[in-house]
């Protein structure tokens, strides 16, 4: 069968887990080094990385170590992460992508604005805000992100189902107070747009106002990482001048799904996977032109690899 394969430029590793990996090979030295939570979302490499030494632990095993070194990866960790630390004599490497860290700082100082606020008495358009996160509950980043506030943040979802799309959370917003959004680094941005619009429109019915007033009582922080949206819209360009569409990714990535649902979205004729075991010949037709990508957690030798097994078909 001769198939027309071609690698999208854009996927592969984004820059956060490139340092934190790079980093990682960089301190092994053919020794051990503990990793806090999967480093990339992708068996794959998270075998190759731990056939060279690095081995994940969880929070509850770092807790009952001492005088070590764990290395963070991308996503970040809460200011808890670090207490921990700290009394357990354990060194960290910190490989937190510096465009979540600043993500977190901003979280952070907006929730001392508003708490000095409510101290102050101050009666401002935005005072006595709350914090609403749009991010998948339970992901890293997201703990991370919650954990500047002491979780005093509403986390939110685009849900989807059969039926259509449901917002997680949104009950437990309160629209008579200002909002502050933000969102999780690898979101999809028209989702985020989609959950802010609906924010504002309950903000406009909780205070008989119109859309356009109620945008002085919600603050959007545009938040999701660039290299990230910027592949959503190259990717649905990629997808839809293919034939066919192979998604590499682990079935833990949170943006794997995303950018999967996304080349789903633009060709019908789009395969999620793991590793070449899951390839069916079925898919092809002689003469497809066939397309690879992935996640910001797929590394490049595994888009290639997979080429070269499609190439042999
Ligand atoms: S997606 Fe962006 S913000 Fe998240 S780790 Fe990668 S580079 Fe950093």
């Amino acid at each position: 069968m001769k198939l027309h394969v071609e690698i999208d430029k854009g996927s592969g590793f984004c820059n956060g887990v490139i340092r934190a990996v790079e980093t990682a090979e960089a301190n092994l030295n053919g020794n051990g080094l503990y990793s806090l939570g999967a480093i990339v979302h992708n068996n794959a490499e998270l075998e190759r990385l731990r056939q060279k030494g690095l081995e994940v632990i969880d929070i509850e095993s770092m807790k009952k170590m001492s005088g070590t070194t764990v290395l963070i990866r991308a996503h970040g960790e809460p200011p808890q992460t670090y207490t921990i630390a700290k009394e357990n004599n354990i060194k960290l490497i910190d490989c937190t992508c510096p465009v979540v860290l600043k993500l977190q700082e901003r979280i952070k100082k907006t929730y001392d604005q508003i708490n000095q606020t409510v101290a102050n008495g101050e009666d401002g358009e935005l005072s006595g805000g709350m914090i609403v996160i749009f991010g998948k509950e339970g992901h890293a980043e997201v703990n991370g992100l919650v954990g500047q506030v002491n979780g005093d943040a509403v986390i939110t979802d685009v849900i989807h189902s059969a039926d259509g799309y449901s917002i997680k959370g949104i009950s437990q917003i309160d629209f008579s107070r200002p909002i502050y959004i933000f969102s999780q680094t690898t979101k999809d941005p028209q989702e985020y747009e989609l959950v802010c619009n609906v924010i504002r429109e309950k903000i406009a019915q909780a205070k008989g106002c119109s859309f356009e007033e109620a945008g002085r009582y919600i603050k959007i922080h545009n938040t999701i990482c660039r290299q990230v949206a910027q592949r959503h819209s190259n990717l649905v360009e990629f997808a839809k001048s293919k034939s066919v569409i192979v998604f590499v990714s682990g079935k833990e990535s949170s943006n794997g799904k995303v950018l999967y649902e996304l080349c789903r979205s633009a060709n019908p004729h789009s395969y999620h996977i793991q590793g070449i075991g899951q390839i069916d010949r079925g898919w092809f037709n002689d003469g497809d032109s066939v397309g690879i990508c992935g996640a910001t957690s797929t590394p490049k030798w595994q888009l290639e690899e997979v080429a070269d097994f499609l190439a042999g078909l």
